[in-house]
């Protein structure tokens, strides 16, 4: 028996889908010095971001900052005064 829900959210999803890739050709007309990362091939690349092209709670730009977050956290740290329970 099909799920008639499943259909009825399936085209739901296709027809927001094609809603939001029709905004975002129509944006990038509007804005050529936007850069693609709105794109359904940009999150497609995307490693990072899941297929919406969201990254946990914040839309992703599909830069990886892991290790410039690493870099800037151990300069923090180096500046912060030894933890109590830690001997250098
Ligand atoms: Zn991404």
């Amino acid at each position: 028996m099909p799920d008639r829900n499943a259909e009825l959210l399936a085209a739901d999803l296709a027809a927001r889908r094609a809603a939001y890739d029709t905004g975002i050709a129509k944006y990038h007309e509007q804005h050529p010095e936007a850069g693609p990362h709105l794109t359904r091939a940009a999150i497609a690349n995307c490693n990072l971001c899941d297929d919406d092209g969201y990254r946990g709670l914040h839309s992703c730009d599909h830069v990886d900052r892991t290790a410039a977050a690493a870099r800037g956290s151990a300069l923090v740290r180096a500046q912060l005064p030894p933890r109590k329970d830690q001997h250098r």
